[in-house]
């Protein structure tokens, strides 16, 4: 086994120029594989040792441990995923080339293995230590890669470097520190915490907070037991399947194309909901390359900025293009399918034409199309707003038919289905908003409320879907009583008189469920000032991670993100000076930018995952030669 324990108290090499990187998730390995291609470009002076430090298991990191269960499966086709910066080449597989996730797995999994296929995220950390064998086996014989699982409990600067405190106590003197440090887990406020304060009172109720579901202790909870499942999303997904092929149940074909669900009886009674009450649509079946790249014909630059030389207003500004843009591909990809490309070419050059915000829907029509369903983001992501139902199989048939709608569309697949092809536009489009979004691009308020209250939801509802086959597992486990969805506006609370939690809809006549566990299935989004890591709350006493705030004064924004300077993202301590020897890259700065919560690349294409470390690690190495020089 590589992984080992590191001579702490051992002297360092007189010379050696220590790197440590604190969490090796897929942000951490990105950091360390373009410190060895760089290496390999183009050698430093000075030995070079590099520390990868994980709590959890180096190389694949918490949320790609790879002892956790196959049914966890990950949300990117496994031929679109790839940890390595570069292609692979006639050389060997190295730091900056090496083989996609797709390329890899059918070398071990041959029957399963699928460009558009998801692997298991247990296989993709398997992946990711592979990654990090290759980039260690190129490594120049100057340089060094040490893999310590342990948790960093502390960092201070001592002048000339830092020293990291570990939890065992043990220390590590460094020069340089990449923090990527990943989720975390927020303090519970609100209703949340009352959930779990009501639990902690009663033995015989069970609160389980937000996190990756391998990481619960969904094994603990008894067959039959009324499980509430707060939120629809991924983790959902996560445990449904959990509670449904993890207890031993199985699906099988059904005659009418869906799947039948054979319980092993060992299952929970699972209650879901949340506020829109509709699960996660699929995602469309992949039709695109691998290294696809969408370029926007109304979204852009030069349209979006034309009003406005400062911050931007999200609604005002940037909405509209987006939403043309949507429609833009929407009626493109129809016209394409009932007509010819050449139908849906003209549409576009006519669209494209229009140097004000075209009127896409109307232009569509003079085309040939005018019968299609208007898009519009808030009805697709919240189908049952405003309405009502009598009875509880009422808004099952509903729910059922709106998912058996969404199936056929994602059969059809993300470049042939006019819907899935338009809503691939807002993940098509993520850099670009990036860009538009990141470091206070928006005014403090339309960031809040505009950005990160309306759209953030909704373009995650809409555009990162799991795979179809959830769905059908999810209408099948409907069928079979295993699973209720109570409802929209699902209400999850705590019934002092008869000691239960209670799940709930409004809008559902008579949807009231007394349960004993409630789960909150949404994966927690990062606030700094509410993260309970010990080395974050270190790194707030120290003054060296402090709060990014978009704006000042009464409109000042404090989004829970670490503030950070642009490239290559020093952190910016209380006094408000970088601290150019620490790097903050990934999760802990969410809001300062926008996703960060990206965990792979597309193969042989550059995305902000590979030039942030990229950045990082030539400004890591640039400092290796010139205190060599001044020393
Ligand atoms: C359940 C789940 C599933 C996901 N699935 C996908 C997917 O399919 N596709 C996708 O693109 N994205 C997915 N994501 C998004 C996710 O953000 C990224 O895939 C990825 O995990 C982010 O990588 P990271 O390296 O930034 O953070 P992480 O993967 O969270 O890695 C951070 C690492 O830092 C370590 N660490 C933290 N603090 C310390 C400390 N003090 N000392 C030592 N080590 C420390 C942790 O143990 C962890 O291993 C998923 C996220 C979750 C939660």
């Amino acid at each position: 086994m590589r992984e080992r324990t590191v001579q702490l108290s051992a002297p360092r090499a007189e010379s050696a120029y220590r790197v440590a990187v604190v969490g090796s998730g897929p942000r951490g390995l990105m950091a360390v594989e373009r410190m060895a291609a760089r290496l390999a470009e183009r050698p430093v002076r000075r030995p070079v040792e590099i520390l990868l430090i994980d709590a959890v298991e180096v190389g694949a990191g918490r949320i790609y441990r790879t002892n956790q269960p196959p049914w966890f499966l990950l949300n990117t086709v496994a031929g679109m995923v790839s940890a390595f910066s570069g292609l692979p080449d006639d050389g060997p597989t190295r730091a900056g080339s090496g083989p996609s996730l797709y390329e890899w797995w059918r070398t071990i999994d041959p029957v399963n293995a699928s460009p558009d296929g998801y692997a298991a995220r247990a296989d993709y950390g398997r992946y990711l230590r592979f990654v990090l064998d290759a980039v260690e086996g190129g490594l120049p014989d100057t340089t060094t890669l040490r893999r310590i699982r342990a948790r960093v409990a502390d960092l201070q600067s001592t002048g000339t470097g830092y020293l990291l405190t570990l939890t065992g106590g043990e220390s590590l003197a460094v020069d340089r520190v990449v923090l990527t440090t990943g989720h975390s887990q927020p303090e519970l406020t609100g209703p949340l915490r009352d959930l779990a304060e009501f639990a902690a009172d009663r033995p015989r109720l069970r609160y389980l907070r937000g996190d990756s579901a391998a990481d619960m202790p969904l094994d603990a909870i008894p067959a039959g037991t009324p499980v509430g499942v707060l939120g629809l999303g991924l983790s959902f997904y996560d445990v449904m399947a959990a509670f449904s092929l993890g207890r031993g149940g199985r699906f099988t074909e059904a005659d009418d194309g869906g799947l039948r669900y054979h319980p092993s009886g060992r299952e929970p009674v699972l209650v879901a909901g949340s506020r829109s009450g509709m699960p996660l649509p699929a995602r469309g079946c992949n039709q695109k390359p691998p290294r696809f790249g969408y370029r926007p014909v109304l979204f852009t630059e030069q349209r979006v900025r034309r009003n406005s030389v400062r911050a931007l207003d999200f609604r005002a500004d940037v909405l509209p293009w987006l939403l043309a843009e949507i429609d833009l591909v929407y009626y493109a990809t129809a016209l394409r399918q009932r007509f010819d490309a050449a139908r849906a070419a003209a549409f576009t050059s006519a669209v494209a034409a229009r140097a004000e915000l075209p009127d896409v829907v109307a232009i569509a029509a003079e085309h040939g199309i005018a019968d299609l369903p208007r898009l519009n983001l808030d009805a697709l992501a919240r189908p049952f707003a405003d309405r009502s139902f009598p009875d509880r199989p009422s808004f099952e048939r509903e729910l059922a038919s709106i998912i058996r709608r969404d199936l056929v569309d994602a059969d059809r697949g993300n470049v042939d289905s006019p819907l899935k092809a338009a809503l691939d536009v807002l993940r098509d489009c993520r850099r670009f908003i990036c860009q538009l979004v990141d470091y206070s691009g928006l005014t403090p308020s339309s960031h809040r409320d505009d950005f990160l209250g309306w759209y953030v939801p909704r373009s995650a509802f809409l555009a990162a879907g799991p795979p179809s086959s959830r769905l059908r597992q999810l209408l099948a486990l409907i069928e079979c009583g295993v699973l209720r969805v109570i409802g929209p506006r699902a209400r999850f609370a705590c019934d002092a008189a008869s000691g239960r939690f209670t799940v709930s809809s409004p809008q559902v006549a008579g949807a009231e469920v007394a349960v004993d566990v409630v789960i909150d299935a949404r994966i927690p989004y990062p606030d700094l000032p509410r993260d309970l890591s010990p080395l974050t709350r270190r790194l707030r006493e120290r003054g060296i991670w402090t709060g990014y705030v978009n704006g000042d004064g009464a409109e000042a924004f404090h989004t829970g993100g670490v503030a950070v300077t642009g490239s290559p993202y020093h952190p910016v301590a209380r006094d408000g000076e970088p601290d150019t020897g620490l790097y903050v890259v990934g999760i802990p700065t969410e809001h300062t930018r926008w996703f960060m919560q990206v965990g792979s690349n597309r193969p042989g294409l550059w995305g902000d995952f590979v030039h942030d470390s990229d950045a990082i690690a030539a400004d890591v190495l640039a400092a290796a030669d010139w205190e060599r020089v001044s020393a």
